[in-house]
């Protein structure tokens, strides 16, 4: 099984022509409602490849709450460690993006911040048996050093993906970490160094191996990733097929969740081929809008990847 520990947050997308400036009121020209959050958009990619999946998270006792329980479990995520709290509202992303592309974000983690270790306590079963456990930053960091550590405790797979990045990031979340997967943003703003090319993504990845884990994967956009382990300390670049990018929201959380995946159920795999996947699993993301809606079936991706 892969359990996931993380984030849930409501989308609330408005399309408008241009960004608003401060104090003004302008139209927008639609209006979605989408469902997002690190943790939950990992263990959604993860479900819809087949894993046997569990999301351990907080949403509020509130509408949006109530619909995302009912996401996760249409897509066949196991509820059972979704805490629903009266005392802060569901996690949300209020989005506007201009036609341009560009956008302005604001995020409430809410409920999100609410996940704390007696919930951990009580999911620590699922935690302790599953194959991999993946979690993020978007809910309190401390929680999450502290799955690492059950997880570890117990000779559980630990894959941490540090985002949002925090520049002083508590270094145990190295040496907790089985597969520390970053993309170049998050690599610089844990290094200091801009990652401009695959040089410098082959740099950073050995500052962030060196620090303690056993293997860095830093996910390049459209380049695919550069990985490097305590195994083969030789940055290695493999790459993403060419497509078509239509909307990338959300790319890296597809990978992370297909790497989770892979891990849970072809551990015998060699990496390069679970990342080779993986990065084939989040390059058909990218080319359809929306970030859970673009995430691809297993009935819809080619056999030879199962
Ligand atoms: P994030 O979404 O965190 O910014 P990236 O942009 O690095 O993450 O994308 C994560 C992964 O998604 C990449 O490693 C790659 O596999 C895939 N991907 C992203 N953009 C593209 C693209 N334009 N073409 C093909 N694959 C892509």
């Amino acid at each position: 099984e892969v359990v996931v520990v993380g984030s849930c947050m409501t989308d609330l997308v408005s399309l408008t022509t241009r960004l608003p400036r401060a104090g003004e009121t302008i139209l927008g020209q639609k209006f979605f409602i989408g469902f997002g959050g690190k943790g939950a958009n990992q263990c959604v990619q993860s479900a819809r490849l087949g894993a046997k999946t569990s999301l351990i998270c907080k949403v509020g006792k509130d509408s949006f709450g109530n619909d995302y329980v009912e996401n996760l479990k249409k897509n066949g995520i196991s509820t059972a460690f979704v805490g629903q709290t009266a005392d802060a509202a569901t996690g949300t992303a209020s989005i506007i993006v201009d036609s341009e592309g560009q956008n302005v974000i604001v995020i409430v983690p809410g409920a999100n911040l609410l996940l704390n270790s007696e919930d951990l306590k009580k999911a620590s079963d699922v935690i302790c048996k599953a194959k991999v456990v993946v979690c993020q930053l978007e809910i309190t960091p401390a929680v999450s050093l502290e799955v690492l550590k059950m997880a570890r405790a117990n000779g559980v797979k630990t894959l941490f993906n540090p985002a949002p990045a925090l520049a002083d990031l508590d270094p145990q979340f190295y040496t907790h970490s089985d597969i520390f997967c970053c993309n170049e943003t998050e690599a610089e703003i844990l290094t200091g160094i801009p990652v401009g090319n695959l040089e410098d993504a082959g740099k950073v990845g050995r500052m962030l191996l060196e620090r303690g884990c056993k293997l860095v994967i830093v996910t390049l956009g459209a380049e695919g990733c550069m990985m490097i382990s305590v195994e083969e300390p030789i940055p290695k670049h493999v790459p993403a097929g060419k497509v078509r990018a239509m909307d990338t929201t959300g790319a890296g959380d597809s990978f992370v969740g297909a790497l989770a995946f892979y891990l849970a159920y072809y551990p015998r795999l060699p990496m390069e081929e679970m990342v080779r996947n993986s990065n084939y699993v989040a390059s058909v993301s990218v080319q359809a809008a929306g970030t859970q809606s673009s995430y691809p079936y297993r009935k819809d991706l080619p056999q030879n990847l199962f």
